[in-house]
């Protein structure tokens, strides 16, 4: 077997570097331990997948594929998340550019915008992401609810700018205060880099 494990990526910046808004042990926390979860995950699943195709053995496709997709989606979005973000000197404000133009077009103005996706992640029910999505089917950009790691996604879809609500992702800097995290993220959005995902 010749199959590529996943790796978990390394941080563009220091685990002390989005303080105050996440706190290194909330950061190194959710890198080390969480994103290195998924992908053991999703490695362990191809494994599995791997052995069966070489004897031959029937899997339980809808269990595997289900396990698959949690894992693999989350260690997507994780990997993402993290380059969507950047320490406050060099994050935070708002969008320049084309993504600007596009944030205005479709939801008026950023305020509006901005509103929008922070109800989008303060409801999310039990663990999940909310996400900026730009269709690749008519230009449009979306925001969507992702439950867990990969319920909601748009087919066509691709994601540009995403917010980890998930529990671990800001339990021990605000415990039960999802809407304090969310409105710290807004601190440390990297929006150059979510304005390349939008032209790549
Ligand atoms: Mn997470």
């Amino acid at each position: 077997m010749t199959q590529k494990n996943y790796q978990l990526p390394e941080l563009i910046y220091d685990y002390d570097e989005l303080a105050p808004f996440i706190s290194e042990e909330q950061l190194r926390l959710h890198h080390a331990k969480h994103h290195q979860t998924y992908v053991n995950g999703a490695n362990a699943i191809f494994d599995k997948i791997a052995m069966a195709r070489k004897e031959n053995i029937d899997l339980d496709m809808k269990a595997v594929l289900k396990e698959l997709s949690f894992h693999l989606g989350g260690h997507i979005l994780h990997s993402l998340f993290w380059r969507n973000l950047a320490p406050a000197g060099k994050a935070g404000g708002q969008p320049a550019g084309i993504l600007a133009e596009k944030i205005n077009s479709e939801f008026g103005d950023f305020a509006r915008f901005k509103k929008e996706f922070s109800q989008t992640a303060l409801t999310v029910e039990g663990s999940g992401w909310a996400a900026l999505t730009h269709s690749l089917e008519d230009g449009r950009l979306l925001i969507t609810q992702i439950e867990k790691h990969n319920v909601n996604l748009f087919p066509q879809s691709k994601i540009l700018l995403v917010l980890d609500v998930w529990e671990h992702a800001y339990y021990l800097d605000y415990k039960n205060e999802r809407t304090k995290f969310i409105e710290a993220f807004w601190k440390i959005v990297n929006w150059q880099e979510v304005e390349k995902n939008l032209e790549k």
